[in-house]
């Protein structure tokens, strides 16, 4: 299915949503920084994978929305590889609500996707993570990172509007700090791509998803366990909650 080999020498980073938007400009940078790159998406078609074939060492399928499919992920990742070094939580929805529209489909589907499904993943990986060689070394522990987004500060909300998404993004940091208090040895940070010019903003944004990867790897690279519980921009820098 890919045809990039995987050298065990090398650390190892599996992506959720690869196949487009972030996610794929995600595998494409950490490919370029000698990571092997799993990617899942939800569909495997050729169609939808060929882009992120030319970077990723494996890919498989992963529909976040299905715990059936989330369980399936630990074996299937175990196949390739005993253990991670990093767990990007990429996938996620965009769904217009507000009041006269909120409903209750809107608002499960958001937190299905953008809550519920990192949280079990961060959980599903686990045991991979813990065995990276590199988490051993406390500057360099194994990391997850969670897309989230600055619509998902409460502080920072200035506009109102978007309940689905803000409130599934909040939960998302949420879920996030409590893995960073249970699990000390995992570095969890939430990152914050910037207005993303992607198929979920319309084309619309202030940075190409390539730019964006490239910043949020710099931020990644460098977060380590002093860091673990943190809600952060693509520069670095901490988001109020
Ligand atoms: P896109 O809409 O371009 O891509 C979304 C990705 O998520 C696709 O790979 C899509 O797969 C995948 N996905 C959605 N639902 C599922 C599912 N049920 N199972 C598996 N995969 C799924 O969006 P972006 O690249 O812009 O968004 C990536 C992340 O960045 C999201 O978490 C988003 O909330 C976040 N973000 C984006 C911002 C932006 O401005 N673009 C701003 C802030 C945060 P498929 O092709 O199968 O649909």
């Amino acid at each position: 299915m890919a045809a990039v080999f995987f050298n065990k020498a090398n650390p190892t980073v599996l992506i959720t949503g690869a196949n487009r938007g972030i996610g794929l400009n995600l595998a494409k940078v950490f490919y370029a920084n000698n990571f092997n790159v799993i990617g899942t998406s939800r569909s495997t078609e050729p169609a939808a994978i060929q882009d992120l074939s030319a970077v990723a060492a494996a890919i498989l399928p992963l529909d976040v929305s299905s715990v059936a499919s989330i369980d399936e992920l630990p074996s299937r990742v175990k196949a390739i590889t005993p253990s991670l070094d990093v767990v990007v939580n990429n996938a996620g929805i965009f769904e217009q609500d507000g009041i006269g529209h909120l409903t209750s489909e809107t608002f499960t589907n958001h937190f299905k996707i953008n809550s519920i499904a990192p949280a079990l993943i961060s959980q599903a990986m686990l045991p991979l993570l813990r065995a990276s060689p590199r988490a051993q070394d406390r500057g360099h522990a194994a990391k997850v990172v969670q897309i989230t987004s600055r619509m998902g500060s409460i502080a920072d909300n200035g506009s109102g509007g978007y309940y689905g998404y803000r409130a599934s993004k909040a939960a998302l940091n949420a879920i996030n700090m409590s893995f960073a208090r249970d699990v000390p040895d995992v570095t969890f940070v939430s990152v914050h791509p910037g207005y993303v010019q992607t198929r979920m903003t319309g084309g619309k944004g202030d940075i190409s998803p390539e730019d964006s990867a490239k910043l949020m790897y710099q931020v990644i690279s460098k977060v380590n366990d002093k860091d673990s519980g943190k809600f952060l921009t693509r520069d670095g820098k901490d988001i109020p909650w």
